[in-house]
């Protein structure tokens, strides 16, 4: 029997992001430490075996929508087994992978064969140098070969998320936005957050949704969208002759959290509740004690019961120390 999971605050809770490891390729100032990172032990991680008993029994709770997330899933050696599994689980209906599109050329037809059909691709800036910069790392050029990829193989939903930081990527927001006249792709511009062990955080870098979208509709018209089964956690918009959409979250502007319908799963078993709380349960040892499905569906209840109304953040403030986001799956 399926039981809907609804917190204490009336919302449904449906989704879970998954993430497969703490590993990446790429270095992003935002969410890397520059000091190197301290990865989590192997045997730590959660196997595919497990990682999808865990995702069958939400499945069980009232979870439909999946994302796997990281960390990098796409460095994770055999991510496209993971694929296979997760889409045979049932109750899932909207399985989703938040990439950094390095290595998205080379998977992307093994990842659509095995079921994949949507996929956000993080993309900061459209300069070779910046990005060589933001990312302490070359290599733009990959991010659109498997972007052209992706669009070629013909997922349905393939998203840019930009992380729209001030100083640095703001000059670009109308051209990030112009990709939509080209690509039918949805650009999400996001607003910058502030997390413990961010070094590139500084209030003054934070630019509000509604000051990105008064900054493009100077030059360009934005059309609001109304998609239906949508939470709030997007406002969308279309450009005039756009063929994608555009996009802003912002995490500080009231409904963001009203309409919070997360799990978050780490690749070491963890349940997490809120982006922004240290709140953790560890799943994994009641999971490798052998507990049954019943019991382990307890630790999912819990989580949601637990479930605080929102981050409480102000641009002031800052994620308490904890983990950070390559180590939590954003
Ligand atoms: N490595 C993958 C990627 O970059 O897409 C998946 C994991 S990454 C942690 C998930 C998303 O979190 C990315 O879109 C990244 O830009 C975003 N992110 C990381 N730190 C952030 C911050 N401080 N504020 C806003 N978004 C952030
Ligand atoms: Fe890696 Fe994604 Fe973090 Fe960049 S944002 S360092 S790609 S996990």
């Amino acid at each position: 029997m399926i039981n809907n999971m609804i917190d204490n605050f009336g919302r449904r809770i449906n989704y879970l992001r998954l993430s497969v490891t703490d590993r990446c390729n790429l270095r992003c100032r935002y969410c890397m430490p520059p000091g190197g990172v301290s990865l989590i032990a192997h045997e730590e991680i959660l196997s595919y075996e497990e990682m999808s008993r865990l995702v069958s029994v939400a499945g069980q709770c009232g979870i439909n929508k999946l994302r796997i997330t990281g960390g990098e899933p796409l460095v994770r050696r055999g991510i496209i087994d993971l694929v296979q599994m997760l889409v045979k689980i049932k109750r899932l209906d909207d399985l989703g992978l938040t990439t950094n599109g390095v290595r998205l050329a080379e998977l992307a037809k093994d990842l659509y064969k095995a079921g994949l059909r949507r996929t956000n691709i993080s993309l900061d800036t459209l300069s070779a140098d910046k990005y060589r910069w933001i990312t302490r790392n070359a290599g733009l050029s990959r991010v659109w070969s498997g972007i052209d990829e992706a669009l070629r193989l013909g997922f349905y939903s393939v998203k840019l998320n930009v992380v729209v930081i001030g100083g640095f990527n703001d000059d670009e927001l109308l051209s990030f936005a112009r990709l939509t006249f080209k690509y039918p792709l949805e650009i999400r511009f996001i607003e910058f957050m502030p997390f413990h062990k961010n070094h590139l955080w500084n209030y003054k870098r934070h630019v509000s949704a509604q000051d990105m979208r008064g900054r493009i509709n100077v030059y360009e018209k934005l059309i609001p969208q109304h998609r239906t089964n949508k939470t709030k956690i997007a406002v969308d918009y279309k450009l005039l002759g756009g063929l994608g959409m555009v996009s802003f979250i912002s995490p500080f502007s009231s409904g963001f959290c009203s309409s919070c319908n997360r799990l978050r799963l780490t690749a070491d078993g963890y349940l997490r509740n809120c982006l922004f709380s240290n709140q953790e349960l560890d799943i994994k040892t009641p999971l490798r004690c052998g507990e049954n499905d019943a019991e382990l569906a307890t630790f999912f209840h819990k989580a949601v019961n637990r479930k605080p109304p929102g981050h409480g953040l102000t641009l002031r403030s800052i994620q308490p120390a904890g983990r950070a986001m390559y180590a939590i799956g954003g």
